[in-house]
C-alpha cells in the first residue's frame, strides 16, 4: 500500500453516493507533507518528460500543483470556474459537468497563461468521469500547446474517466486508484498498480 492509500485509510470517510471525503488532508485542510510526497511521486512517474507549465483547476488541485511547480521550477496555472470582474484578458473557455455539485461549470484560463510552445502537465485531486480533465485538455489544445501528462491524486476506477483518458493515449498517472468502496461498511479496495491486483481495507477515521 502506498503513502496516499495509507492516508486515505487513516483519514478518509466514504459517503453514500460513491463519494470519498478527504477534507482532512486534501479538500479543506491541507497536509503539506502529503502534497510534497505526491509532488515527488509525480516527478518520479513523469521522469524524462519536458514540462514547462503545471495546469490545474481551482480549488483543490492548487496546493499539489504549487509544490510540483516548485520542483520543476515552472509556472503553475489554475483554471477558474467563474469570470472575475477585474480581468480584461481574453480567455480560453471550456465546460465541465461537476460530479460533486451536479451542474455544468465554465472552465477558463486567460490567454496569456497558455502558449503554443508549452508542454503541460495537468494535475488534479480526483478523477471520476474525466469531465474536469477533458476541459483542461481542451483549454491546452485551444492554446495549441501539448499535454505531456495527467497526474491525479485519487482516481475512482469504477468511473470511466481513467479508462477514457488512457484509451485516448494520454500518459495518466494516478497515485491511488479506488476499485470499489462501500459506505455502509467503510471498506475500500485499491488497485495494486505494480501487480495489477486489488487489495481490501477498512477505513479507520471516525464517522463524521
Ligand atoms: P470528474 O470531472 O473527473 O468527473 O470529477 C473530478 C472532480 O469531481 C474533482 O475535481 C473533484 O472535485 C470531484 N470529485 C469527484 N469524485 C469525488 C469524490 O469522491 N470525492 C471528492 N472529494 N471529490 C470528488
Amino acid at each position: 500500500m502506498n503513502f496516499l492509500e495509507e492516508k486515505i485509510i487513516q483519514n478518509g470517510v466514504i459517503r453514500e453516493g460513491n463519494i470519498l471525503k478527504v477534507d482532512n488532508f486534501l479538500n479543506h485542510q491541507i497536509d503539506i507533507e502529503i502534497m510534497r510526497q505526491m509532488a515527488y511521486e509525480f516527478q518520479r512517474r513523469f521522469k524524462g518528460e519536458t514540462i514547462t507549465k503545471i495546469l490545474t483547476i481551482e480549488a483543490s488541485g492548487i496546493a499539489m500543483a504549487t509544490l510540483l511547480g516548485l520542483i520543476y521550477n515552472v509556472p503553475v496555472v489554475f483554471a477558474k470556474k467563474s469570470e472575475t470582474m477585474n480581468s480584461t484578458d481574453t480567455k480560453y473557455v471550456s465546460q465541465a459537468y461537476s460530479f460533486t455539485h451536479k451542474r455544468m461549470n465554465k472552465v477558463l484560463v486567460s490567454k496569456p497563461y497558455l502558449n503554443a510552445e508549452d508542454k503541460i502537465l495537468i494535475v488534479d485531486d480526483f478523477l471520476a468521469d474525466g469531465e474536469a480533465a477533458h476541459a483542461l485538455i481542451d483549454l491546452v489544445h485551444q492554446a495549441g500547446a501539448q499535454v505531456v501528462g495527467i497526474g491525479i491524486a485519487i482516481e475512482k476506477g469504477q468511473q470511466q474517466g481513467g479508462s477514457k483518458l488512457r484509451a485516448e493515449g494520454y500518459h495518466l498517472e494516478s497515485i491511488a486508484i479506488i476499485e470499489s468502496m462501500d459506505w455502509k461498511t467503510q471498506t475500500i479496495q485499491f488497485r495494486n498498480q505494480e501487480k495489477q491486483e486489488v487489495g481490501n481495507a477498512k477505513l479507520k477515521a471516525s464517522w463524521v
